[in-house]
């Protein structure tokens, strides 16, 4: 490919005294954290929505907010107002109504204690409302391209708008794009995928809807003997039917199991299976290869629970995702950075801004049919420090969500959709501290923040 050098006059068209970037999980929460803390916020987002994964990727159910034995509601703050609002229209049922192994967890009891069923279109409203609530300046269908920055500040971010390319100005800037692509874009350090430069498989969520849910529950409890169990829990659904269409020739895929997530309605499932190998999800062309093999995957899957799954048979395809679901990009390299062993050992750190006990889950790892999922003991949960969000090359930016300082098998346990809400919540509310204050992001008062974030209702006591 050769180089070319483009000029153009942009525009300062927009200031703001914080920019958020990516309105997914993370983001949404970042924003309001931001606004409720007393900040100018702009929040940019290339979709026309909010959601990120959870309503583009029809990422579904929110994995579990517990403790690891399921009793105490860690995650809270912003999570637990978005998840009470998504209640009050009929949108979510609070995850201390779910039990594990059954429809709502894919019948495994391994890590998947109390998660949340929400439906991405109520969640595309609510968020809108919470964030014009907080006073949030939203710009969708705006994509950021490039940023720059003078010494230990980012100054300003390009951004593609249907109008042509403009910039952004602002005190800080919170990058939840779940790549990273800002922080990347301004220099900072990061690592991409495991220390082999090796990325998490990709899939393409689906929905169906019109399933006999008591007729899956039945061929569950039937099998129940037949279930694939580790250290005596269940791991894996419906690999007896996998089996089943392989040896009829019906299932070319490398899956061995099924992951079907039933929704709020009681005939809606998110189906959780195809897998596409080797995508690297900051590159389009690469993306482009992983949504048409995605698809392709999502037709097989869908004519394999019909024909052979006791529910499924007059089931229909309600919607696959409208982006290709990614697991792992970069990790930027912070002040500080959550390992597996941190995580495994239960570390609560002194300068933690949220608590989690989300299982370490990487799937892929070694090679297309594997998965490796290792819990924390029961009654758990470790820390998530407070520089995992913060590069330390710069004074004004944080980064929130997926891409936090974190070796590649932490954040395969952090990159769920209730932590990366629990940073973002803890995102947002610093750098509205640092901006109003005039602090530096990389010495900001710890304390007073995390003094802060217990008053907004977040846990930092288990
Ligand atoms: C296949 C799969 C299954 C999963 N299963 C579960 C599950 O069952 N439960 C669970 O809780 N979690 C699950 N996860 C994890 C979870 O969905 C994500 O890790 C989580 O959504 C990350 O949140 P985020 O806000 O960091 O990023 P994202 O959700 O990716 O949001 C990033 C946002 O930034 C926007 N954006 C990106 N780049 C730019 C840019 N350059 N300019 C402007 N906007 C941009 C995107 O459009 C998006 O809205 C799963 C993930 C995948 C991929």
């Amino acid at each position: 490919m050769s180089e070319f050098i483009y000029t153009n006059n942009i525009p300062d068209t927009i200031e703001s005294e914080v920019v958020v970037v990516g309105g997914g999980p993370a983001g949404l929460c970042a924003a309001v954290a931001a606004a409720r803390g007393g900040a100018k916020v702009l929040l940019v987002e290339k979709n026309a929505f909010c959601g990120g994964m959870a309503t583009a990727g029809m990422v579904a159910p929110f994995m579990t907010c517990y403790d690891s034995g399921g009793d105490k509601m860690l995650i809270r703050g912003i999570f637990e107002e978005l998840v009470e609002r998504l209640i009050a229209v009929g949108g979510a049922i609070h995850p201390s109504k779910v039990e594990s192994k059954t429809a709502f967890t894919s019948y495994i009891d391994k890590g998947h204690v109390h998660v949340t069923p929400f439906k991405a279109e109520s969640l595309k409203i609510v968020a809108d409302e919470m964030l014009a609530e907080a006073g949030v300046r939203i710009l969708y269908h705006t994509q950021l391209v490039d940023a720059e920055a003078e010494g230990d500040k980012v100054t300003r971010i390009i951004v593609a708008m249907k109008e042509g390319l403009a910039s952004i100005r602002a005190k800080a800037f919170i990058d939840c794009t779940g790549d990273g692509d800002l922080a990347a874009k301004a220099g900072a350090a990061y690592t991409i995928g495991n220390a082999q430069g090796k990325m998490q498989p990709a899939t393409m969520f689906f929905t169906v809807g019109g399933v006999d849910t008591k007729r899956v529950d039945e061929d569950i409890a039937k099998n129940w003997d037949n279930f694939y169990r580790k250290d005596g829990i269940n791991y894996r659904s419906l690999h007896w039917r996998v089996s089943e269409a392989r040896e009829a020739g019906d299932w070319p895929l490398d899956r061995v199991s099924i992951g079907l997530f039933r929704g709020v309605e009681e005939d809606e499932f998110s189906i959780n299976t195809s897998r596409v190998m080797n995508i690297d999800g900051t590159k389009s062309e690469s993306l482009t290869e992983g949504e048409i093999a995605g698809r392709q995957q999502v037709r097989i899957i869908f004519n394999f629970l019909k024909k052979y799954v006791p529910g499924f048979e007059n089931s229909r395809l309600i919607l696959s995702g409208s982006t290709l679901g990614i697991r792992e990009t970069r990790h930027i390299e912070g002040i500080r950075t959550l390992t597996v062993d941190q995580i495994l050992s239960c570390e609560v750190p002194e300068d933690s801004i949220m608590l989690a006990a989300n299982s370490v889950d990487v799937h892929g790892k070694y090679g297309p049919k594997s998965n490796e999922y290792i819990t924390i003991p029961a009654g758990k949960c470790y820390g998530v420090p407070y520089g995992t969000m913060i590069p330390p090359a710069f004074s004004n930016l944080a980064v929130a969500g997926r891409p936090i300082s974190a070796d590649c098998e932490a954040a395969g346990a952090i990159r769920v959709m209730p932590p990366c809400m629990g940073i973002g919540q803890a995102a947002g509310t610093a750098v509205a501290m640092a901006v109003l204050g005039g602090y530096d992001l990389r010495t900001l008062d710890v304390k007073a923040l995390r003094e802060k974030l217990s008053a907004d209702g977040v846990m930092l006591e288990a």
